[in-house]
């Protein structure tokens, strides 16, 4: 360091401390960042580059921005995955002897975000701490650090529940020790972004201890620390809304993994990885940012207690009766602000005095909707209005204290009400008489001077003045106007009683301001104390919420309130999938049915491309989440089993991050489910089996099918353009075939989107091909190709689908093929080995009848150039009369 300057000298050192951040360096009034910071923030924020002189022999790099618009680059930073760290000047510069102190006085991180855009309103920004033991257990605690809420849980011996817990929550950053092992972390952030943070300190301070009064055990106790000890450091103040840890098991809750999550759309499609078109989206019908995050975490955790389910069953039939108070609820609740990152920022202390007359407002709405909600005919809704504390000595402190229309700045007075202070009505007073006496001056002035142009005005620079043209000047009496400022055509004065009056109005005026200031701080101090009591009334604000936002669109989605069965039993009559629904059009949706009980535990779906096969698998699961999260569900009847579980495979959601194909990504999924599932589980499997040879494919398929049903008896819905597999039914008693249904007509195929018992064994590919616009001279070839094989194997092509006969309606048949092991595979192999024949390859083909051979040998024979127009003419006669024989 030696040769850099003091100041460069103070940088180095506190940058030696936060390598892994952008240091944002206060220097008056911008932050400058230097070195190597200063060469990645210019690129990443797009601003300029300069250099400066710091003592060394080389200019340092540097680049800077202001601080009233430093917001906004941090923002930019964190959202990349950045730390900041802010470093104040800690000291007033005026008493500073040498270089100003200064220090970090908090790091931003991804996972500590409390306001700004990069804060998603309706979103929690969870972090997360993870210890691994000596036992292979691991522990999990997480926070929301602008709304206060903590949880923690303990896992088992498996890295993956890890992963999904936090991919669930959607954690921006994780806190582990240096000795978390380099291969997880890999892997977290090869599939989620994710920024990893180290703190090793695990001791459990005594302020933390009555955030942990709930939880025992070591190892929560000490995750928990880990992560309380990293905001602490990064923080670097008490962080009075921190909610107590609350521990869950996983197993309270249905579990649904990461991969099943993303591909049933749950909160993001998979596509855009955006809300549209999730079951989120159909569902966010909350009014306030409380509601739409507890919306979510319902839809992430949904319930297995029946009691529970009941409960929110309960309210939603309530409210959907309820028409006119469900929308005086709505109408209120759209007036009520966050008051959970409301608490969370009071003891912050970043609030101004418009988030307060917010909080008021807010407070105010709460004896209104608790009047509603006990209109309400229901015991559920009573508890509900019990637990609406609205806290009213806020309510009177702040409508007493604070100016209905304050500005954002806290510094600069206007913001608490006349009559709430004395000693502040005095200055106000003193400022008020004095504006008054100035009012007056310049009548009394005009008077004595005669000059009517004359006025008395007020500049920040120059203070209080009197101002006479220049035409005037002669009229003004001698020795008694003192000059004070000079302007094109003007001069203005100041006398000995006006310079006496704004001593008296500026000082009062400082004083207010000041008081005021200290009045607010005092204020925000005050109500930091019912935090807990702001919180518990948002967590009951934010269930009313989802409550009125399920019966909303229960309603308006015509979804009914399903019934639970304990045997194991799902009847869903005219069931729909929400969201596919919604995007089409009511009035095109094809409902359909689904029963599943002892002998039909396992259902093997075949039908043609494109026919709904994976929208109908993804209907039924959607059906049993909505259910278990307290919404009613899209049919006309439903009697559900309670499900523990959820697994798909649906679609191909490729792993490319990680390098693995499609079919690992299949199997890793297939044996997701096998190893977990139980026979409370429901399983979705679409078209597994299919990124493989059709022997390795098929073989897999059915010992798949073969060993949920001997073995773990979950309710199963297993699509497959394998029809062999159809066959399964007279081997397994407890499988059943469905299949969609479509129709040909004209040579075109109509999916009609309706499941019905029995098999199909026809996939339409080319027909499907042909509405993707394919070229039509390919459709032609397939379709010739396609032919021939039926000509080569017409065993296998005669077993047309029930379907395909004309008429829909018509009784099916069964089909009669034999099981896979005794298919005749000399059949299959004939035709593999056709499809991949050397002719073929080559671009020619062997599908030509004798008589059609000959004549393309005379056709080849042909010596075309020494041919008139008319031999030529003849010759194609000749041929054409040979071929149709
Ligand atoms: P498959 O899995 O059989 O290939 P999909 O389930 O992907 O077919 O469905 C293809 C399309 O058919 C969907 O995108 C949807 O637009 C439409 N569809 C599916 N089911 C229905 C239905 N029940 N009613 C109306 N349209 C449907």
């Amino acid at each position: 360091m030696a040769g850099y300057t003091p100041m460069i000298q103070q940088y180095l050192q506190v940058k030696a401390d936060y390598q892994d951040a952008f240091l944002f360096f206060r220097l008056g009034d911008f932050y400058e960042l230097f070195f190597e910071d200063a060469i990645k923030a210019s690129q990443e924020l797009e601003i300029t580059l300069t250099a400066r002189g710091g003592g060394g022999e080389e200019r340092i790099p540097m680049c800077g921005v202001p601080y009233h618009s430093a917001a906004s680059y941090i923002e930019q930073l964190i959202e990349r995955g950045f730390k900041v760290a802010i470093c104040e000047q800690v000291e007033d510069p005026k008493h500073a002897k040498g270089v100003v102190r200064r220090e970090v006085v908090q790091l931003i991180t991804p996972g500590t975000m409390m306001e700004g855009k990069g804060l998603s309103e309706k979103e929690n920004n969870y972090i997360a701490s993870i210890n691994h033991f000596t036992d292979e257990t691991f522990a999990l605690a997480y926070a929301d650090l602008s709304t206060g809420e903590m949880r923690a849980t303990v896992l088992n011996n498996d890295f993956n529940e890890v992963f999904n817990e936090i991919s669930l929550i959607g954690a921006k950053e994780i806190v582990v020790s240096s000795s978390f092992k380099e291969e997880w972390k890999k892997f977290i952030c090869e599939r989620l972004v994710m920024t990893i943070s180290n703190e090793e300190d695990e001791e459990i301070r005594s302020e933390y201890q009555p955030l942990l009064s709930d939880i025992d055990g070591i190892k929560l106790q000490s995750t928990s620390a880990r992560l309380f000890n990293y905001l602490h450091r990064t923080q670097k103040r008490s962080l009075e809304h921190l909610q107590p840890v609350k521990t869950y098991k996983i197993y309270q809750y249905m579990k649904i993994d990461y991969y099943s999550k993303r591909n049933l759309e749950l909160t993001e499609t998979i596509r855009s990885k955006g809300k549209k078109g999730s079951l989120l989206w159909l569902l966010d019908e909350t009014r306030t940012a409380m509601g739409g995050r507890l919306l979510k975490q319902w839809i992430d955790r949904p319930l297995i207690d029946p009691s529970a389910i009941k409960a929110r069953h309960d309210l939603v039939e309530t409210l959907i009766k309820a028409f006119f108070e469900r929308q005086e609820i709505r109408e209120k609740l759209k007036e009520v602000y966050d008051l959970e990152r409301l608490a969370g920022r009071v003891a912050f202390g970043n609030v101004n005095a418009r988030d307060l007359v917010q909080l008021k407002k807010s407070l105010q709405q709460i004896p209104l909707i608790r009047e509603i909600v006990e209109r309400l005919d229901s015991e559920e809704a009573t508890k509900l209005a019990q637990q609406m504390d609205s806290s009213e000595e806020v309510t009177d402190l702040l409508e007493r204290a604070i100016e209905d229309n304050p500005p954002i700045s806290i510094k600069e007075g206007n913001i608490i009400k006349d009559g709430y202070n004395e000693e502040l009505d005095t200055y106000r007073d003193a400022s008020r008489n004095g504006k008054t006496w100035i009012a007056q001056l310049e009548r009394e002035e005009r008077e004595k001077t005669g000059i009517k142009s004359l006025k008395v005005g007020y500049n920040r620079v120059f203070g209080y003045f009197i101002e006479v043209t220049r035409a005037n000047l002669h009229l003004l009496e001698e020795g008694r106007y003192e000059r004070k400022q000079t302007l094109s055509n003007a001069e203005r004065f100041i006398t000995p009683e006006l310079k006496e009056k704004e001593a008296l109005i500026l000082q009062a005026e400082e004083k207010s301001m000041d008081l005021e200031y200290d009045l607010f701080t005092g204020i925000r101090e005050h109500i930091k104390e019912y935090i807990p009591e702001l919180q518990a009334l948002a967590k009951t604000v934010s269930k009313l919420d989802v409550l009125q936002c399920f019966a909303t669109i229960s309603e308006e989605r015509s979804f009914i309130r399903p019934n639970f069965s304990n045997e194991r039993v799902m009847v869903i009559k005219d069931g729909r999938h929400p969201v596919v629904e919604k995007v089409m059009n009511v009035d095109h949706y094809v409902p359909n049915d689904c029963v599943m009980n002892k002998e039909r535990e396992v259902l093997l779906i075949t039908g043609p491309n494109m026919s709904g096969k994976s929208t109908y698998m993804r209907q039924i699961a959607l059906t049993a989440i909505l259910a278990q999260i307290g919404c009613f569900v899209p049919a006309s009847e439903a009697v559900l089993p309670i499900f523990d579980q959820v697994f798909t495979r649906i679609g191909a959601a490729d792993d490319l991050v990680s390098g693995q194909s499609t079919f690992m990504v299949e199997m890793l999924e297939a044996k997701n489910a096998i190893a977990n599932a139980t026979k409370n589980s429901l399983i979705l499997f679409d078209e597994i089996g299919r990124g493989t040879s059709t022997y390795d494919g098929m073989a897999l398929a059915q010992a798949i099918i073969e060993y949920i049903h001997h073995f773990i008896g979950a309710k199963t819905l297993f699509s497959t353009h394998y029809h062999e597999l159809t066959v399964l039914e007279k081997e397994l008693d407890n499988l059943k075939n469905v299949h969609v249904s479509a129709m040909e007509q004209n040579g075109k195929v109509v999916f009609l989107h309706k499941i019905k018992d029995g098999p199909t064994d026809k996939s339409y590919g080319i027909h499907v091909a042909k509405l993707a616009q394919l070229p039509g001279e390919l459709i032609t070839r397939a379709n010739e190709i396609l032919a021939s094989l039926e000509k080569q194997d017409p065993k296998r092509h005669q077993e047309e689908s029930p379907d395909l006969v004309q008429n829909v309606g018509q009784a099916e048949e069964t089909i009669t093929t034999k099981p896979i092991e005794a298919t005749d595979h000399s059949m299959i192999e004939e035709e593999q080995l056709s499809f991949f024949s050397e002719e073929q390859a080559k671009g020619k083909t062997q599908t030509f009848t004798a008589k059609e051979k000959k004549v393309l040998d005379k056709v080849r024979d042909l010596d075309i150039l020494d041919m008139t127009p008319m031999d030529a003419m003849n010759v194609l006669y000749e041929l054409h009369k040979k071929i149709k024989g």
